[in-house]
């Protein structure tokens, strides 16, 4: 099949050429001032995608990495911690704690469903002796497509002095996130989703309270303490060998990104979803999250009972070479999502729910061909006309 194939994941994402040819470059000291300049630059850069002024650490691994990073670094064996999850990831972040020792209350919610702030405030509320120390939240659900009000999360806390720590690895630059303005504690993301490079890279934001639990914070930890990183980031230094590659296509993509503007990231990323979702709509199916909590990252779709989304994705995949995500755990085969995070293209979109729309029609799913693309034709003629 000629051309590029269609990956429409939520992470990996596809890569802009100028991201590619940038990590083509030959490899430079990683003590020298080469990649001093490119390490401070990348820092500056992922700490503007932030909204911060605080801390940030670029680690060498994939998200979850990083929120390993997180646990060692602000929690200690023995520490309450409130995790609330409203899927897969929410259960990864609540499980990395409770391997290190912290004692996890997790509250969960229906998947397809985001968090209410109000069970928050209950917990905290009730918590008399403040002896939660940490609050584990994920921004955006990627298994279930759902965002979750981190701003209403953070003022549901109060003045509870538990460290608010947020899973922004998917949701990151794709939904709005104020790390400084919302007093966010604890922010991790990663390379191989918005930011448009391929894995291997983690980011960790912590604020100013943060570094002073993380003082006395007694989980051991190498690879990944920060003390000893933003040592190093003074001199212009990893404490380790950095990913240099990834450094390089990260400085292009930032790059990128501040000349799209965040604002107009984040734009075109909830334009996207509302075009798919139009589409989907039209087509008669329904989907796992509620308009009001839809990720503007991905788009979960419920698949026909018959024949179930696996078969609607091999479909796609070997006629089309489109590739979209299943579902995880209880949601397999059950859901289809489509990733619309990073550099996907309004009109790569219409060409997928185009043969979203072929692939339904040959399983025996009744809908007249062209309506959902239809439907995203006339959200993409309103948007360009305005
Ligand atoms: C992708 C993702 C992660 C990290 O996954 P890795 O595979 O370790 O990079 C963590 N949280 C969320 C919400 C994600 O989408």
């Amino acid at each position: 099949m000629i051309g590029e194939q269609y990956l429409l994941l939520p992470g990996p994402t596809p890569l802009p050429d100028r991201v590619a040819r940038a990590m083509s470059k030959p490899m430079v000291n990683h003590r020298g001032p080469e990649f001093k300049e490119i390490l401070l630059d990348c820092t500056e850069g992922v700490k503007k995608i932030y909204r911060t002024q605080q801390n940030l650490i670029i680690f060498p691994s994939s998200g979850s990495g990083a929120l390993e990073a997180a646990i060692v670094n602000f929690v200690s064996p023995g520490d309450k911690v409130l995790a609330v999850s409203i899927g897969v990831f929410g259960d990864r972040f609540a499980k990395i704690a409770a391997e290190f020792g912290a004692v996890v209350d997790k509250i969960e919610f229906t998947w397809g469903t985001a968090a209410d702030p109000q069970q928050v405030r209950d917990k905290l509320q009730a918590d008399v002796n403040k002896e939660i120390k940490a609050v584990l939240v994920t921004q955006n659900e990627t298994s279930t497509g759902v965002f979750n009000d981190i701003k209403a999360i953070k003022e549901a806390m109060g003045d509870h002095p538990a460290l608010l720590m947020v899973d922004a690895v998917s949701g990151l630059a794709a939904v709005d996130l104020r790390m400084d303005e919302w007093g966010l504690d604890v922010v991790v993301s990663g390379s191989q989703k918005a930011f448009m490079i391929p894995p291997g890279l983690s980011f960790l934001g912590f604020s100013e309270k943060a570094l002073q639990v993380h003082k006395k914070c007694q989980n051991p930890r190498f690879y990944w303490d920060v003390t000893n990183a933003l040592k190093y980031l003074e001199k212009g230094q990893n404490p380790y060998t950095p990913a240099i590659s990834l450094y390089y296509g990260l400085h292009e993509a930032l790059q990128m990104m501040l000349e799209e503007g965040l604002d107009q990231i984040i734009a075109r990323h909830e334009s996207c979803r509302d075009m798919v979702r139009a589409a989907v709509k039209a087509m008669g199916l329904r989907f796992l999250a509620a308009d009001s909590n839809a990720s503007p990252a991905l788009t979960s779709v419920i698949a026909p009972e018959d024949p179930g989304a696996n078969k609607i994705r091999k479909y796609m995949n070997e006629e089309f070479n489109i590739i979209l995500a299943g579902g995880q755990q209880t949601l397999d085969n059950v859901i289809f999502r489509i990733g619309h995070l990073g550099y996907v293209r309004e009109l790569d979109l219409l060409a997928v729910l185009a043969a979203l729309e072929m692939a339904l029609l040959k399983f025996g799913y009744k809908l007249e061909l062209g309506v959902g693309v239809n439907q995203a034709q006339q959200f993409l003629l309103k948007k360009h006309n305005q």
